[in-house]
């Protein structure tokens, strides 16, 4: 299986796409709950970058292969299947409590994403 790069490029246009209007119609009360309906945010099940680097195989038995998850080629206490659960950027979306801090959340994090790729030598999408 190839690594997540698509997945992590398609996610950076999507968090780009992602309008205010939108988070207000899917508002769930705050950041993390409301991007897991829309992105799958913080759910390994749903997240496509989860899925795009193998985590139902993971779960089924295999080990985990950090060469098919972009984030732990850049940070390297980040586990795989985990999204980078503790940067800032991350944090920032669980804990946005309007739509509007949530929408600057999103796209802040499509911004480290972006220089994650940059890092790594991919093109940007
Ligand atoms: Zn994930």
């Amino acid at each position: 299986m190839k690594n997540n790069v698509q997945a992590f490029k398609a996610l950076i246009r999507r968090y780009e796409s992602i309008t205010l209007e939108e988070i207000k119609q899917n508002w769930e009360g705050d950041g993390d709950d409301t991007m897991r309906v829309l992105t799958g945010f913080g759910h390994k099940i749903k997240c496509t970058l989860c899925q795009a680097a193998g985590y139902i195989q993971f779960i089924v038995g295999g080990m985990p292969d950090c060469t098919k998850w972009l984030y732990t080629l850049v940070q390297s206490d980040a586990h795989p299947y985990e999204c980078m659960r503790g940067s800032e950027t991350y944090q920032n979306i669980e804990k946005a409590s309007t739509p509007e801090e949530l929408l600057k959340a999103v796209r802040q994090r499509a911004q480290y994403m972006r220089k994650i790729l940059t890092k790594l030598g991919y093109k940007q999408p």
